[in-house]
Parts: C-alpha cells; structure tokens; sequence
C-alpha cells in the first residue's frame, strides 16, 4: 500500500514500523461534593511532579542537548504560568471541578487559541501544550509515560504527532526514520527531523490505522512516500535509490561551509533568501555573504492585522544586526498576483498579475509603503541595509517610489529619529521592459537583483501559477537568458552591484551558467547553498563563458539537456577523484 504526505526531512528509510500511540487521558465533565481544599491540594501535587519531572528531563538533556534541554524549561513555564494556574484553581474552588477536568478544560482552551494563531511557529507551539497537559493528566490518573527514550532496535516511528518531549528523549541512534499523520514543514517534528538529519514524511492522513507493529515499511522522503509490505522489486529499487541519494547528498554537504569560488579561483557571492527574521531563516547566515531576498510580505501574510512601523522594525532590525556589516537586501511588500492579505481587500482585477500588484499597488495605497519604508529606515542603524522595489516597470515608477523615500526620510529628519542617510536603494528585474532598458536603470538605482521567477512568466507569457501551462514556463528559454544578460551587462558596465534572486540562482543546473553571463551575485534558499557552491566549482569562468554561450543559442528543452550533460560530467570526475 502506497501513503502520501509531505517529505519535509530528506532522505529514505527501510525497516520496521514502531506504533508510538502514547495513552493520552481524557478526562469527562466531574465535579467533587464538600470541600475544595483536598482537591487544589491534589492539583499542587500533580503540578509538583509534573515539575520535578520536566526538571530532571532538563538536567539530563542539558549535558548532551542545551538546545533540547530549552524545551523543558519553556514547558516549566508552561506550568506555571499563572493565569492558567488560577483558572484551573478557580474551576477547583469555585466550579466544584475534579482537578483533571480543570487541567483538561483550561489547557485545550489555550491549546485551541494557540493553534488559530497565523504564525505556523506560534501555532506549532500549542504542541508544548498538549504535552505539559499530557504530563499532568497522566499523573493524575497514574498512567506509565510511553517513551521513546529507549528503543530495542532500528525503527521507523510512526505516530499522530510527535511532541516536543517525544522528540527530546527519542533514542536517535535507533530512529531510521518518521511518519506522522498531522504536521508540515514548520511543525516542531519537522525541525527536529531536519536538524537530527532524519527522514520524515508528515502529514499521512488516517495512517496509524493501515499500519501494524512491526510491519515492514519503506520511507521516501524524498517524493514523500511511505510504501507498506514492499514488493521484494520495490525495495530492490529503493535500496538502489538510497545509495545513491546517500552518496550524492554527503558529497553535497561538503561544499556547504566552503567558500563560493568557480574552478579557476573566483569567488561568487551566495545570498540567502528569507521570509522572516526567525532563528530558523537565519540559520543560513553562517554559510551565506549577505541577504540578497527578504520577502517582507510574508510578514504581513502571517499576521491578522497591517503590522504596525514597530513590530515591522524589531524583524528587520533582527536580519540587519545577525548579517552586519554584511548587506540585507529588504524587497518591499510584494503582494497582490497570488499573495493575498486576508485583512486588506485587494482590487478585483481579471488578471491580477498584470494587475495593481506589488509597488504598483504601493503607489495606490502610499501610506502602506510610508508605514514600511519608516521601518526599514529606522532598523538602518542596525545594519547595512539596501531597500529593493518589486515589480519596477519603468524610470517613472523608479522616480515615484524614490520620492517617497525621500519623504520617509524627511518625516525621520524632523522627528529626530536616525537612519542610515546612505541606505542604497534597487529594483527587482522582473518586467521584461526593465531588462531591455537596464542601462537607463543602472543610472537611476544602486543595484538591481533579477526576479526570473516572474520575468520568465512575463517574458513567455506563461502564469507561473497554472499547471496546465507549466510546460510552456521553460526557465531554461534562450529568451531569457539574453535577456539577463543585457541586464547583467549594463548594471556591471555601469559598476552597480547585480544579482539573481530567483529559482533560477539557487538552481545548481543554471547557475554555472549564470556566472557565465556575469553575474557575480546569486541568492537562493539555504536548502540550495551546498549545491550551487559545489556546481560553481566544477568549472572555470571560461568554461561558464562557454555554457552561457551555448544555452542562448539553442531551445529551452536542449538547453537542459546539456546542462543536465555537463552536470553528470562534473558527477563522474567527482566520483573518479574521490
Ligand atoms: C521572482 O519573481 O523571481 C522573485 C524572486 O520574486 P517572487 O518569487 O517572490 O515573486
Ligand atoms: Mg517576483
């Protein structure tokens, strides 16, 4: 039997499935008669084991894991925070409620505020309470913790969810892989996975109930699949998969922590693309030169009001301090096309991404740009900051936007508020009209970063959105890589900083060829990083020259082809060398 979830922790695994359904109790409506005074005592009690218990998990974690051993005192907290204690007392006192219905009642309530949250890391964190309430129910009704802290063997878990504690005591040596039926990419079981480097596929609908202990099960994360009692060609197969996305991956890995540089010695400059300011995007600093996307609009898509200038400030002033002096490329709201905002009605439009869209939509609403440029120009001070206008289709729209920048900043004057009077300020090359001028935009802005996301719809009039289009959307199109590099050539002529910013930077396959067009710049998703700095030193500038050449003069299809040719090239003298 085939599954299908999500494969948000790469990798493949073989082995036996081991059921974790840890007993959960579920306390029903029970009041007590008499006094109340037995049962908040029994309440203090519970609260007292439940902390003696998550302090000696904290103290054994802390030697071997301080990051895991963090999870146990945010739970500490947890329990004893006080507004939820003195609602469970009150409920106690008061309403007469057995203190295992209180705790059930007050904590799910809190559970299911937490979990409407729009931020997938506050809604994920309603999974510590589930856990501290799973702790303090099992105490009350004496029920054995099932723990994964000592397996017998090698297993595949598999499991609802798995809680933060789950996770923190897991026997890792013994955990081949991970299933769940509930959770995505941002869920704590998928960061741990990630971090632990173990498989995970989540997301399995109604799982637990198809699978039996013990049964044999073979874990695609990669295409996030689970296969049940595989066929003996099936895991023949699989086995051949793993192997070579074990080889593949460690030599990948290599190349994470070294330096950008082609064959011939030129270092490229790697870009990191976010979505927030959290720990997790900043991850990739350590291994990138600067941040070449801050996609701020995600800011406003996670939250369920306009964010205001200050909490707008606090994340960016978090990437400008974690990368400085290092630059920030912060690309102002792009919202509108497929980005909506479910606080802000965007204009009815039968083709909204040729529509009021990003800056365009800006420039109609000014006081939503004013709001973010103030912030941005505040969190200056923090960092080197470069502020980048999206979907820029002419000079006039450059000189409309400059303006109110310009106003920003003299609003910042008069109220005696500082700001880096030298932010540089830039446009994203997604128009094709502004990469056919981009010598005219060279003289007008401070750098440009190329979006081939949307320039490779705009340019072959295919919405990047619509599967039956998808075979028209071809990134590899001789089209557009003329066409970046016009763009490319003008911006390094006039000695203005270029990037791209797109797919296409973090894709090993095209970058080569990238370098080959001069770019010297590309940003992309830290999941990209290891790829592209290991693709980049397989050849020489001049052999990149060669592939530029090359891939402008054929179709799209042969053009990946080829590239798929000279990559496999570079992967049979790797394997040769090593
Ligand atoms: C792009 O269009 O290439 C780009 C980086 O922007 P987005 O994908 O956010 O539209
Ligand atoms: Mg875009």
């Amino acid at each position: 039997m085939i599954f299908y979830g999500n494969g948000v922790s790469k990798g493949i695994a073989i082995g036996e499935v081991f059921l974790y359904q840890p007993v959960l109790p579920a306390p029903q409506q029970a009041h007590y008669e008499g006094d109340a005074a037995p049962f908040l005592e029994q309440y203090e009690q519970f609260c007292a084991q439940a902390r003696g218990q998550l302090q000696s998990l904290r103290d054994q974690m802390a030697k071997s894991d301080p990051e895991k051993a963090a999870i146990f005192s945010a739970q500490m907290e947890l329990l004893c925070d006080e507004v939820m204690e003195e609602e469970i007392r009150d409920a106690i006192q008061y309403d007469a409620w057995m203190p295992g219905w209180a705790v059930e009642s007050v904590y799910s309530r809190y559970e299911q505020r937490l979990q409407k949250a729009k931020d997938p890391f506050i809604r994920e964190r309603a999974a510590d309470l589930r856990d501290v309430k799973g702790r303090l129910l099992r105490i009350c009704y004496g029920i054995p913790e099932q723990s994964l802290a000592s397996l017998e063997k090698p297993v595949i878990i598999a499991a609802h969810d798995l809680l933060p504690s789950d996770t923190a005591v897991m026997d890792r040596a013994h955990v081949l892989g991970i299933v769940t039926e509930i959770g995505g990419a941002t869920s704590h079981s998928a960061i741990i996975a990630r971090s632990y480097e173990i498989p995970a596929v989540l997301g399995v609908p109604s799982l637990l109930s198809q699978l039996s202990a013990g049964e044999k099960v073979i874990l695609d994360a990669v295409d996030g699949v689970l296969i049940s009692q595989p066929e003996p060609h099936q895991e023949a197969a699989m086995r051949q998969k793993q192997e070579a996305y074990r080889q593949q991956a460690a030599q990948i890995k290599k190349y994470l922590h070294k330096q950008p540089l082609t064959a011939d010695g030129t270092r490229i400059e790697i870009g990191l693309n976010i979505g927030s300011a959290s720990p997790q995007e900043l991850e990739g600093s350590a291994v990138t030169d600067f941040v070449g996307l801050f996609r701020t609009e995600f800011l406003y898509m996670d939250s369920d009001h306009m964010p205001t200038e200050e909490e707008q400030l606090a994340q960016y002033q978090k990437a400008l301090l974690e990368y400085a002096p290092r630059p920030v490329v912060l690309r102002t709201l792009d919202i509108g096309g497929d980005k909506t905002l479910p606080y802000f009605s965007l204009p009815q439009e039968q083709n909204p991404f040729l529509g009021e869209r990003a800056i365009r939509l800006c420039f109609a609403h000014p006081e939503l740009l004013r709001t973010q440029l103030r912030a941005a120009l505040r969190a200056s001070t923090a960092g080197q900051l470069w502020i980048m206008l999206p979907m820029v289709g002419s000079i006039e729209d450059i000189r409309q936007a400059k303006a109110l920048l310009e106003q920003a900043k003299q609003e910042l004057r008069e109220e005696g508020l500082p700001f880096d009077e030298d932010v540089r300020l830039g446009v994203m090359i997604e128009i094709p009209a502004l990469a056919v001028i981009a010598d005219l935009v060279a003289q007008e802005v401070d750098f440009a970063s190329i979006g081939t996301n949307d320039l490779c719809q705009y340019l072959l009039a295919v919405d990047r959105m619509n599967p039956a289009v998808s075979r028209y959307y071809q990134s590899y199109h001789p089209a557009l890589f003329r066409l970046i590099g016009n763009a490319v050539q003008q911006f390094n002529q006039a000695g203005k900083p270029v990037c791209v910013c797109g797919e296409l930077g973090g894709d090993p396959l095209a970058a080569p060829v990238l370098v080959g067009l001069g770019l010297r710049k590309l940003s992309m998703s830290l999941s990209s990083v290891a790829a592209v700095k290991r693709a980049l030193a397989g050849f020489t500038l001049k052999q990149m020259e060669e592939m530029a050449r090359a891939v402008m003069g054929i179709t799209g299809s042969q053009a990946q082809a080829y590239l798929q040719r000279c990559a496999e090239s570079l992967e049979a003298e790797n394997s040769e060398t090593n």
